[in-house]
């Protein structure tokens, strides 16, 4: 079978290279950012000349891409995946979206006679590239059914959430609760370093106590070693909480938590934080406080 990846960055990268690792299907790249490119072909992945280009080659078509913008570019623009790609093939979206890009470019896609599923994933980097990362899939079930190995082949835990929509959904979800851990798990180290413990001791008790979360886990390490190098860009995380909220009113769900997170979030990226890593909301504690967690 021929794969293309349109989006080969800090997640769509190691994806990439497991369906190359674990398959044997023909798989062709395209990014914008040459690196990005030259990662997969280093072992194996062909090089295609354009978004286009790959559409039109390849029976399945995946996309990890940045902003909701990008991937209705890339999926119904003019020189995009509808437009180009053949009747039967499918698209697969991996990028974190609202549910309602996620059916706008569904209803594009059928249109064209291609399936599509949307299929964000959860775990971050580090999971992305062991093959753990998590994949919650919307849409047809006959559908789902015919593309799990491929999706199987680099993602251990694969679950199907319900029609397209669901599957951002689920993702909102999810990622809300993990940024109101984040920021609960940056106030309870500032809190332990100003009140005068040692943070890694503090780090170690939390990390095997019942105030430990995944985020925490993770915010020690890049903490201690002052690395905000994304992992997942503030950016993005920001895009994802205002995605959760939009669907929050939409739905009339009133969140408490969740908005005062989205400040903190505002605070880091007008601090120029946007670029650095999700974690940065940390050091908005940081400066108010005047002293870092170390
Ligand atoms: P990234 O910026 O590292 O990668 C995106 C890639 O898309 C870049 O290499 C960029 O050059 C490329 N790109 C942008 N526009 C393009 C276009 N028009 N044509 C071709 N390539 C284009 O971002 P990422 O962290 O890999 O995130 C990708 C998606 O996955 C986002 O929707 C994000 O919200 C989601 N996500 C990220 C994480 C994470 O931990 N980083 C975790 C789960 C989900």
């Amino acid at each position: 079978m021929k794969i293309g990846f349109i989006g080969v960055g800090n997640m769509g990268g190691p994806m990439c290279r497991n369906i190359v690792r674990n398959t044997n299907h023909d798989v062709t790249v395209f990014d914008l950012n040459p690196d990005a490119i030259a990662a997969c072909t280093a072992i194996g992945a062909a090089a295609g000349a354009s978004a286009k280009s790959v559409a039109a080659a390849c029976d399945v078509i995946f996309t990890s891409l940045p902003m909701p913008k990008h991937v209705e570019e890339v999926a119904l623009g003019p020189d995009g995946i509808a437009a180009n790609a053949r009747p039967g093939s499918v698209h697969i979206d991996l990028s974190t979206n609202s549910p309602t890009t996620a059916r706008r470019v569904h209803a594009g896609m059928a249109a064209k006679g291609i399936g599509m599923l949307e299929a964000p994933v959860s775990g971050g980097v580090p999971r992305a590239t062991d093959g753990t990362i998590v994949i919650m899939v919307g849409g047809d079930p006959a559908l789902f059914e015919a593309n799990l190995p491929v999706l199987k082949s680099f993602s251990k835990e694969v679950i199907h959430v319900g029609p397209v929509g669901m599957g951002s959904v689920a993702k909102l979800c999810n990622n809300m609760l993990a940024f109101c851990n984040a920021a609960a798990a940056s106030e309870a180290l500032l809190l332990g370093a100003t009140a005068g413990i040692d943070v890694h001791k503090l780090y170690d008790v939390i990390s095997n106590a019942s105030g430990n979360s995944d985020a925490f886990r993770a915010l020690g390490p890049k903490a201690f070693a002052r690395n905000f190098k994304p992992g997942f860009a503030l950016d993005l995380a920001h895009k994802d909480l205002r995605l959760a909220l939009e669907m929050a009113d939409e739905v009339g769900m009133p969140g408490m938590i969740a908005p005062q997170v989205m400040t903190l979030m505002r605070m880091a990226r007008a601090h120029g934080m946007g670029a650095d890593d999700s974690s940065s909301v940390l050091r908005v504690y940081e400066q108010a406080l005047g002293r870092e967690v170390k």
